[in-house]
């Protein structure tokens, strides 16, 4: 197989660090699925795939395995699809959910959400924030009129929990001028629901969420680029995002939804986060000032 264009646009020496990164992909549905290929087409190196399904014939029209692959595990499948592309990526696959498999979050550099449910995105958020990795959430609205896509860091903003919540709160502090950020498609839990949607709509979202894992991979290189907010929203039709005005189809916003200083999931790890700094600063302190020195002085 030949990188030389991917090698051309994005350099040897960020190529050649992206053969070394990991994406831990989470959910191989149509988003997931189309991540993993899309990822691997990129030149992202290690893979680490967990899904507990079998893929179907139901499944076939909106994922990027076809019927070949039918009866077995979607991990799998996917697994072939990317050695296809690229015969020399490593992908470890797990048939079985994340929170059973918690030793594999230390290898993963980002972790993909590809489930739909509000309910495995905040098992998701939880296993992130509590192992300190950087996670890519997506949402595909009903009957893919538009969807989001936001990258949420173990310290730095939101986590997934104070993200959503601040959606059911109306947006209202993201608006533009006066206007409040319309969620329609809100479920009477407050959270998104998730809505099937064509192929063609749900890879759209899909390829903005692979693209923020990617760039998250490239992290420390030239490559890597500052995004202008934690959260993008994609209409594919006329949608209303902010209410009483319709974006047009095609078109993308971002907005930035802040940390809830309340959030039960993400405080707990602020707190501990301020205390292993703590720790550090005292253990330095130590180590430079009288407690070395006495040491010497004993030896
Ligand atoms: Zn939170």
């Amino acid at each position: 197989m030949s990188w030389d264009r991917v090698e051309r646009l994005l350099g040897k020496d960020v190529l050649a660090h992206l053969r070394t990164r990991t994406v831990g992909i989470v959910g191989l549905g149509s988003g997931g699925s189309f991540v993993a290929v899309s990822l691997a087409m990129s030149g992202v190196g290690h893979f680490i795939l967990v899904d507990n399904d079998v893929l179907e014939l139901g499944n076939v029209v909106r994922h990027a395995a076809d019927a070949r692959y039918v009866g077995q595990p979607k991990v799998e499948a996917v697994a072939d699809l990317i050695k296809r592309r690229n015969p020399s990526a490593e992908v470890k696959t797990v048939v079985g959910r994340i929170e059973d498999h918690l030793d594999l979050l230390k290898d993963m550099d980002v972790i993909v959400a590809g489930v739909d449910g509000e309910g495995p995105k905040y098992v998701i958020n939880q296993v992130a924030m509590e192992h300190n990795r950087t996670a890519v959430f997506a949402g595909v609205y009903e009957r893919g009129e538009g969807g989001d896509v936001c990258v949420i860091h173990p310290v730095e903003g939101p986590c997934y929990a104070c993200w959503a919540e601040h959606l059911r709160e109306g947006l209202s502090d993201l608006a533009h001028d006066d206007e409040e950020l319309d969620y329609g498609m809100i479920g009477p839990d407050g959270t998104l629901a998730a809505e099937p949607g064509l192929w063609l709509h749900v890879v759209r979202v899909a390829s903005v969420q692979a693209d923020l894992a990617l760039n998250h991979l490239l992290l420390d290189t030239e490559a890597y680029r500052k995004m202008p907010g934690n959260t993008v929203v994609m209409a594919n039709t006329h949608l209303e995002i902010y209410e009483g005005r319709v974006a047009l189809p095609y078109t993308a916003e971002w907005v930035s939804v802040p940390r809830n200083p309340e959030c039960l999931v993400c405080s707990h790890v602020h707190q501990q986060a301020g205390e292993r700094v703590d720790e550090v600063s005292l253990s330095d302190l130590a180590t430079l000032g009288n407690v070395t020195l006495e040491q010497e002085e004993d030896d």
